[in-house]
C-alpha cells in the first residue's frame, strides 16, 4: 500500500447505546480503489459519514492527508477539531449519496458550480469552465441547463459525482450509488466510476453491493460485519476464495 491518505486507529461510534464501530482500524493508501461490502446495518455509510464530517466520533482518531480530522493539534496535545479546521478537512473529499441529492430548484449546471463558487471562492466563469469539464466526463454536457427532475435517476446520479468532482478532492466517497437506481441504469453510473478509477490517481472509498463491479475495479475488499472488518484482501481472493465463514455466508446471497 501507499502511503495511507485515510487512516482510522481504534474508532469508536456510538449511537446511544448501540456501538456502531467498534475499535475500528482501517487504511486506504493514497490512490487506491477500496470496497467495502457488508450486510445492512453493519457500518459501511457510518464509515463514510464521518469522513464527510457528517457524524461525529466517541473515541479513537482518524488522519486524513496527514491531518488529524476530527481532531487538531494544540500545544502538542490532540484536542477536538475547531469548525475551521473541519471546513478545511472537508475540501479533502467528495461524496455521492444512494439518492443523488441534488439542489432541486438549480439547473445542472449550478448544482455543479454551486460549491466551487461558494465553497472555493471561483468566480462565476471559472465555475462553469469547471463544470463543463466535469459534466462532459460524465457524458451531459447537453443537460446543463435543464432541472434535476427532467433527468433519469442515471443522468441525475452523474451529475452527483461531476457534482463532487468540480471541488478537486483526492478522495471519492461512494454510498451505494446506485442502489436506487433502476437496473437498466446502473451500468451507465458505474461506468462513470470505472472510468474515474481508471483514468484518475483519486483515492476512491467505495460501497457496494454491485460485486461483479467491485472485483473489477477494487485494489482491495474489505467486508464489514457488526462495525468490524472481518476480512480484507484483493478481490480474487476475498470474492473467490473467502476465509471467514461469515464472509463466505454473505457473499452467497450474491452467487
Ligand atoms: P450500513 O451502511 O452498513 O447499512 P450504517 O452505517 O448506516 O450501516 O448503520 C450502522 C448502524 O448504525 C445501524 O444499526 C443503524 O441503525 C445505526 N445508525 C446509523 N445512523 C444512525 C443515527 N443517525 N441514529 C441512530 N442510529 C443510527
Ligand atoms: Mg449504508
Amino acid at each position: 500500500m501507499n502511503e495511507p491518505i485515510i487512516k482510522f486507529d481504534k474508532v469508536v461510534k456510538r449511537f446511544g447505546d448501540v456501538t456502531v464501530l467498534d475499535a475500528l482500524d482501517f487504511e486506504v493508501g493514497k490512490g487506491e480503489k477500496v470496497t467495502i461490502i457488508g450486510p445492512s446495518g453493519s457500518g459501511k455509510s457510518t464509515v463514510l459519514r464521518i469522513l464527510m464530517t457528517l457524524e461525529t466520533i466517541n473515541e479513537g482518531v482518524i488522519h486524513v492527508a496527514g491531518k488529524p480530522l476530527w481532531h487538531q493539534y494544540k500545544d502538542d496535545a490532540l484536542v477536538p477539531a475547531s469548525q475551521e479546521h473541519l471546513r478545511e478537512m472537508r475540501k479533502e473529499m467528495g461524496m455521492v449519496f444512494q439518492q443523488f441529492n441534488l439542489f432541486p430548484h438549480m439547473t445542472v449546471r449550478r448544482n455543479v458550480t454551486e460549491a466551487p463558487i461558494h465553497v472555493l471562492g471561483l468566480s462565476k466563469e471559472k465555475a462553469n469552465q469547471r463544470a463543463e469539464e466535469y459534466l462532459e466526463l460524465v457524458g451531459l454536457s447537453d443537460q446543463a441547463d435543464k432541472f434535476p427532475s427532467k433527468l433519469s435517476g442515471g443522468q441525475q446520479q452523474r451529475v452527483a459525482i461531476a457534482r463532487a468532482l468540480a471541488m478537486r478532492p483526492n478522495i471519492m466517497l461512494f454510498d451505494e450509488p446506485t442502489s436506487a437506481l433502476d437496473p437498466e441504469l446502473v451500468g451507465e453510473v458505474l461506468t462513470v466510476i470505472q472510468r474515474l478509477a481508471q483514468e484518475h490517481d483519486l483515492t476512491m472509498l467505495l460501497v457496494t453491493h454491485e460485486m461483479q463491479f467491485a472485483k473489477q475495479i477494487s485494489d482491495r475488499v474489505c467486508f464489514f460485519d457488526k462495525g468490524r472488518i472481518v476480512e480484507e484482501g484483493p478481490p480474487e481472493q476475498v470474492f473467490t476464495e473467502p476465509r471467514e465463514e461469515r464472509t463466505q455466508e454473505f457473499l452467497k446471497a450474491f452467487l
